[in-house]
């Protein structure tokens, strides 16, 4: 009988069981637990839908067998079963695994984090045995088959007895070590306490021998030992228990036992509704971004039962894209079993549970926000971008339901603020909500368009994530403030006497600026005068819609139809740059040529955008340093 090889990145996931430096081995028992509930509820709910199959309640369970003398530990259910192809293709190619590619090769080395992101599944059999063998057999099919292997070097698939439909799983336990004390996964005592910890609520009966001591009959003083079967889970699924029967711990519990996520969730909801539709939810925001989160493979969704009986492990009709994040899972009794998913999207119960599950979500959030401002911050910094294209997107439809979660970068409290924080410290002359773009917060402060908002005294918010201009666009106000730019044309502030200045300036100097206007043509719109620079002697500027940033972004797409700022160049007329225009003006064109070409390609860096030419920029500095 020949050897199958696991395929390679299933290879490396089971290598990494097998020399786990994981300090928690006991969850093999939960990852397995888990597998034999999924797998009875498909044959339940298969028994459910198709009148030709009859069950009987009683007939779904499973069974752990502890055996010291042989050193086994059995998993028995009675779920629907693999069949030859399933064996192989469920057990010889672990699907979890490909996630193995989305991580680095440093990240990979700690097997601790990959566990940490993953969860386990099956390969985490071989953490605690040095032999797996399954045996199952598929509903419907005569034959069963006997899966076994060693660890890495591969498994065999055989025909094998077995009488009735499901699997049986058979491991091998290892020899104890210096460092770990394998007899403990026999031990009658701490598999209960393991069954009892992750799988609680599994839905059907978890049932194990259980030895004890009883009085023995017909005796006061006499015990007896005795051996009877025990179901260990209580069985009742925490959604349909009573909010104040449950610690914060069992909601935990659940979130890592249903494989939601990995990390502590930041809060969990518990709804019970007994109203127009009934139905029960728990849903939980998580702490951290899911690996694949901001990528194409993430499929948004909560488990969706009718009344008890999984029916979609996703439904991404639940919830909003906005709110993606959310996981959890909601039980309806007023859907119907048979439902297919084109069906449900009609289905007006679920749209109904949506809209609520939407409002609560929402509430939640700001309650958090309200009451919690440090766990609300993490919560953003994971998943604040996904509130800010919950803004932008469908057209700004749901801004309104969204604008007060949103938290920005504030310059003068050095953190996130709120729009609703930002407007009520809004001095009474300042008209309108101002914002800067750029690559980070160090960048951003150091930005020349900065200095004359800030020399008013006014908070800039500090815009650093691409979708961030784009939603503010969206949004246009916020409580019927305007936003605003620091490099748009006009920023609204009323005139002082430097202005007046300028103006003169603008006029006295007309030529001038005329002239480099025309060195700059088809790169700038305009040569202005600045209003806003201090200290420094150049900057850019926009007119109209498009900003800087806004280009920069739009031309990163795929599509992108070149979009252009319209951008103007604003010298400083305060900074001794400016007398040497005037002078070369005067005197010498072509150093005037050289100085507006240097100032421009300046103006570019500190926006961060790439020079047109940058030989001809470093020839032209040395031009003026011999
Ligand atoms: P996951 O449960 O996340 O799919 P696992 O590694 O735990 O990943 O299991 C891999 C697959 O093997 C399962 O999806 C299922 O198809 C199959 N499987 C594992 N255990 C059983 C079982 N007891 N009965 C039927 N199928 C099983
Ligand atoms: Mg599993």
């Amino acid at each position: 009988m020949a050897k199958k090889q696991f395929k390679a990145e299933s290879k490396r996931l089971l290598e990494m069981m097998i020399n786990s430096i994981y300090s928690q081995r006991e969850v093999f028992l939960r990852e397995l637990i888990s597998n034999a509930s999924d797998a009875i509820d498909k044959i339940y709910y298969k028994a459910l839908t198709d009148d030709t199959l009859s069950f009987n309640k009683d007939s779904y369970y499973i069974q752990v067998i502890p055996d010291k003398a042989n050193r086994t530990l059995t998993i028995i259910d009675t779920g629907i079963g693999m069949t030859k192809e399933e064996l192989e293709n469920n057990l010889g190619t672990i699907a979890r695994s490909g996630s193995l590619a989305f991580k680095n090769e440093n990240e990979a080395k700690d097997g601790h984090n990959i566990i940490g992101q993953f969860g386990v599944g099956f390969y985490a059999a071989f953490m605690v045995a040095d032999v797996v063998t399954v045996i199952s057999k598929a509903l419907g099919s005569d034959e069963a088959y006997k899966w076994e292997s060693k660890g890495t070097d591969g498994y065999t698939i055989v025909p094998n007895e077995k009488q009735s439909i499901g699997t049986e799983i058979i491991l091998e336990i290892k020899a104890n070590t210096e460092e770990e004390n394998y007899d403990q996964y026999l031990e009658e005592y701490q598999l209960r306490q393991t069954i009892k910890k992750y799988s609680d609520f599994i839905r059907y009966p978890i049932k194990m021998d259980v030895t004890g001591k009883r009085p023995k009959k017909g005796s006061e003083t006499e015990l007896e030992d005795y051996t009877e079967e025990q179901v260990i889970n209580s069985m009742v699924p925490i959604w349909r228990k009573n909010k104040t029967e449950l610690t914060p711990e069992d909601y935990e519990n659940f979130y890592t036992e249903k494989h939601y996520g990995f990390d502590k969730p930041i809060k969990h909801i518990h709804i019970n509704v007994d109203g127009a539709v009934r139905y029960n939810a728990i849903l939980y925001i998580p702490e951290k971004i899911p690996f694949d989160y901001y990528s194409k493979e993430y499929e948004k969704g909560v488990e969706l039962y009718s009344n008890g009986v999984l029916i979609m492990n996703k439904c991404g009709d639940l919830l909003p894209d906005y709110f993606s994040f959310v996981k959890g899972m909601v039980d309806s009794e007023d859907l119907s079993l048979n439902i297919s998913r084109e069906m449900l999207q009609q289905d007006r119960q679920l749209k109904l549970i949506a809209k609520n599950i939407n409002k609560k979500i929402k509430s939640e959030l700001q309650s958090l926000l309200k009451n919690d401002r440090e766990k609300y911050d993490e919560f953003y910094k994971s998943f604040g971008r996904q509130l800010k294209y919950g803004v932008y997107s469908d057209f700004g439809a749901n801004k309104e339901d969204l604008q007060d979660l949103l938290m920005f970068y504030s310059s003068k409290e050095k953190k996130l603020v709120t729009l609703d924080e930002y407007v009520s410290r809004m001095p009474e002359d300042q008209k309108y909500i101002y914002y800067a773009s750029g690559e980070s917060y160090e960048r951003i402060e150091k930005l020349p368009q900065t200095e004359l908002v800030s020399e008013k005294g006014y908070e800039i918010l500090y815009f650093t994530e691409d979708i961030d201009e784009f939603a503010i666009k969206m949004l246009m106000t916020y409580k019927d403030k305007e936003f605003k730019s620091v490099s748009s044309g006009d920023l609204g502030i009323e005139a002082e006497e430097n202005q007046d200045n300028a103006s003169s300036d603008d006029n006295e100097n007309k030529d001038l600026f005329d002239y480099m206007k025309n060195i700059l043509s088809g790169k700038v719109e305009d040569v202005r005068v600045s209003k806003r620079l201090r200290s420094h002697p150049v900057c850019l500027s926009t007119d109209g819609e498009v900003t800087i940033e806004m280009e920069k972004i739009l031309n990163t797409m795929p599509d992108s139809q070149n979009v252009k700022a319209e951008k103007v160049l604003e010298i400083n007329p305060n900074h001794e740059v400016f007398n040497s225009l005037k002078e070369a003006f005067e005197t010498d064109k072509e150093k005037l040529n050289l100085y507006t070409n240097l100032l421009y390609n300046q103006a570019l860096l500190i926006e961060g955008l790439p020079i047109n030419d940058p030989v001809e920029f470093t020839n032209d500095i040395c031009k003026i340093m011999v």
